[in-house]
């Protein structure tokens, strides 16, 4: 009969870290911090992605399978079994928060979002849902996007939104008191993937080997400032797992699109880490940062702090959204 040593007698329980990755879509896991996630749970660290949404409103990005009767019948289906395909590649817990895909508007005027989508549900209600799940899982340390949702898709700008109220009022005894037991999380991040200085060096690397580079006319429409990046994890050794949790969102990724021209080793050599913002944070965030855990010491002694109640933020850079 198997053991599970963590759960059944006659091992003790090791208590160990834990992080929790907010996202907005399936397949938003695995383009932003999968190579992350993939070095802690190789490291021994339990990792949960949360999916807020179904992404039943995505678009089938893979002209293979544009047409495909069988996945136009159930996208949604479709996007549950690739999610849970991703997860297996990842190593990761996954769990959806259960809100529907608000679909990404276009044309001018922008039309309505679509009622009962995830952006619409009352705050209150989308909140609660994370706290619940914040106070399960009870993790060291949360993942979310910035206060511009890193590109602005109604579901991701409402994720960072949630997930910001969320990590204050978890720890919060009078907030949401139906929801759980509180437990407070020591430090949010944000994924910072896409910054100029990344898109940049992929770009003279590719020039300067003579290659053609995806990112030409990208890099001439800059506008956006970039983000302070503060931690830096280094996972070039994950970047397979990555392209394959990614690929496993066989209707939301071209594989012939840019995701994938350029070359893996070429990514390794030149920008080997994903990037991360301290948002805010209960220990000090040191300069040079390397690891998401930084200054929370062991599993037991993170635990300890995360319990200890009482505790006062010392790093906190978010930005107020403005109603
Ligand atoms: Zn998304």
């Amino acid at each position: 009969m198997p053991m599970h040593p963590e759960t059944e007698g006659p091992f003790p329980v090791t208590e160990r870290l834990r992080l929790m990755c907010v996202h907005a879509h399936p397949d938003d896991e695995s383009s932003k911090g999968a190579a992350t996630m993939a070095k802690y749970v190789a490291a021994g660290v339990e990792v949960l992605v949360v999916s807020c949404t179904g992404g039943e409103r995505g678009d089938i990005l893979n002209p293979e399978l544009q047409d495909d009767p069988h996945i136009l019948r159930d996208l949604a289906q479709v996007r549950r079994d690739e999610m849970a395909a991703a997860q297996a590649i990842l190593g990761v817990q996954h769990s959806w928060l259960g809100f529907v895909d608000s679909g990404l508007p276009e044309g001018d005027p922008l039309p309505p979002l679509p009622e009962g989508c995830f952006a619409l549900e009352p705050l209150e209600v989308t909140i609660e849902a994370l706290v619940r799940e914040i106070r399960r899982f009870r993790p060291h340390v949360m993942t979310t996007y910035d206060e511009n949702g890193g590109y602005p898709h109604p579901d991701h700008i409402m994720c960072h939104v949630v997930s910001v109220a969320a990590f204050d009022a978890a720890g919060d005894p009078a907030a949401y008191p139906h929801a759980g037991e509180p437990w407070q999380p020591l430090k949010l991040y944000y994924n910072g993937g896409f910054t100029k200085a990344r898109i940049q060096a992929l770009h003279d690397a590719l020039v300067a080997m003579g290659e053609e580079s995806p990112y030409a006319e990208w890099l001439a429409g800059w506008e956006r400032p970039d983000r302070a990046v503060t931690t830096r994890i280094h996972a070039a050794d994950y970047y397979d797992v990555r392209d394959r949790a990614l690929l496993a969102h066989r209707t939301q990724i071209d594989p012939n699109g840019t995701w994938f021209k350029v070359p893996r080793d070429v990514q390794q050599r030149e920008w080997p880490y994903e990037d991360y913002e301290a948002a805010a944070s209960f220990v000090p965030i040191a300069e040079g940062e390397d690891d998401l855990f930084a200054g929370l010491g062991s599993a037991e002694k993170a635990t300890a702090t995360a319990s200890s109640g009482g505790l006062h933020l010392v790093h906190d850079t978010r930005v107020e959204r403005s109603a």
